[in-house]
């Protein structure tokens, strides 16, 4: 798939990063035509053809070679870059660029009656996550013992569900967390959208021609929004 001639990029196909990744690709001179349950959109202007998929899956099709460039927030491509390295996995990539769109954080946050004096309260406790690999790292950057409860999502409810101690999860603006009883305490990582490449082997030379005339219009565009 990667043999392709036109370079292929993948997009999320409906969230907070798809709007603004498909805005940068018009902003650069790439025309799309989108059509809303298609996988696949061609450019019509370029040899270049869109994957349009779940962001989970894009670090994954980047790391296997599947695509050549892809968008995706720093939070899911760390977490994926960690699965798979413990999976044996290729979890190689490269960052062309940091993009100015998909600001969020990733902070542990514990229910309002809770007596929290530092991460050390969590000693022994388990903290529901949908970014087991993040939050571990995390505990044990820290040297604690507390354990990563994995869940796809209704993070924000285990507390009360009895299910967890604590939670660790995406924030932007803390509504969600409020709405649910929970204060937040810890930020673990900071994220924002990049770009990347695929890292195994060179694309071919048309491709890499490609890219680099592409760049030079991403940093114009970033530039001009500053
Ligand atoms: P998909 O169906 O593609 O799996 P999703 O529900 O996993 O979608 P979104 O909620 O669209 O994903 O979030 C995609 C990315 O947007 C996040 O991984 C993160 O990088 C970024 N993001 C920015 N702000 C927030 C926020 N407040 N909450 C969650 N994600 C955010
Ligand atoms: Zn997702």
């Amino acid at each position: 798939m990667s043999n392709s001639k036109r370079l292929r990029i993948a997009v999320q196909k409906s969230g907070r990063l798809s709007d603004d990744s498909i805005a940068l690709l018009k902003a650069i001179g790439i025309k799309l035509n989108i059509r809303d349950r298609l996988l696949i959109a061609h450019s019509t202007n370029q040899p270049i053809d869109l994957l349009r998929v779940r962001d989970d899956d894009i670090p994954g099709l980047v790391m296997d070679g599947v695509v050549d460039l892809g968008f995706i927030g720093e939070n899911e491509l760390e977490e994926k870059m960690l699965e798979r390295k413990a999976a044996g996995k290729p979890f190689e990539y490269e960052v062309l660029r940091r993009l100015d769109y998909g600001g969020c954080r990733l902070s542990i946050a514990v229910p309002n009656e809770m007596d929290y004096n530092g991460i050390q309260s969590l000693e022994g406790k388990k903290v529901a996550t949908t970014y087991p690999y993040l939050l571990e790292r995390y505990f044990k950057d820290q040297g604690i013992n507390a354990k990563a409860v994995m869940l796809q999502g209704s993070v924000e409810v285990a507390p009360r569900a009895g299910v967890a101690d604590a939670i660790c999860d995406l924030v932007s603006t803390g509504a969600t967390l409020e709405a649910n009883g929970l204060v937040e305490k810890d930020v673990i990582f900071r994220s924002k959208a990049v770009l990347i490449k695929r890292a195994d082997g060179e694309l071919s030379e048309e491709k890499e021609t490609l890219v680099n005339r592409l760049m030079p219009r991403v940093d114009g565009v970033l530039l001009a929004k500053e």
